[in-house]
């Protein structure tokens, strides 16, 4: 897509440092990294979310992730991928973040609202998504 920044990345007509490439996959450093090794991943296929990526576009992604945690070095890291603004998408290219955690400061923070659900709520949903796939 000509306006989207990741597919001028993966043209190379915007520089980036990148880490790997092949016919499906690019991977390469975040310009902003929430700490040292922070890389993205993505689908050569353009497509905002997740689900508006074909499968075999996305198979390669997880070992790609894989390859790079190695790389870094990171014992603790966290893999991260965000779909839609209130989810903190900001670019509308599909993107997994591999972003290691050295410390309690540097790396991802994480908000986590657990909420209490009773078991028969808990039942319902997995009865209706269930049924969906
Ligand atoms: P999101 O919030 O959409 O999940 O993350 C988008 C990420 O893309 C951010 O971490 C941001 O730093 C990174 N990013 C945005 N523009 C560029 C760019 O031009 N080059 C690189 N290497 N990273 C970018
Ligand atoms: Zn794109």
């Amino acid at each position: 897509m000509a306006a989207c920044i990741f597919c001028k990345i993966i043209k190379g007509d915007i520089p980036s440092f990148k880490l790997f490439e092949n016919d499906k996959v690019f991977a390469f450093l975040d310009i902003q990294p929430l700490s040292k090794g922070h890389a993205l991943v993505i689908p050569k296929y353009h497509g905002a979310k997740l689900t508006d990526i074909p499968d075999d576009s996305l198979v390669d992604i997880l070992h790609v992730l894989k390859k790079i945690a190695v790389a870094t070095g990171a014992e603790n890291y966290n893999v991260l991928q965000n779909n839609g603004r209130l989810a903190h998408q900001e670019v509308d290219h599909v993107h997994f973040h591999l972003i290691p955690k050295p410390n309690e400061k540097e790396g991802l923070g994480i908000g986590w609202p657990a909420q209490k659900l009773e078991m028969d709520e808990l039942k319902k949903l997995f009865e209706e998504v269930k049924a969906k796939m």
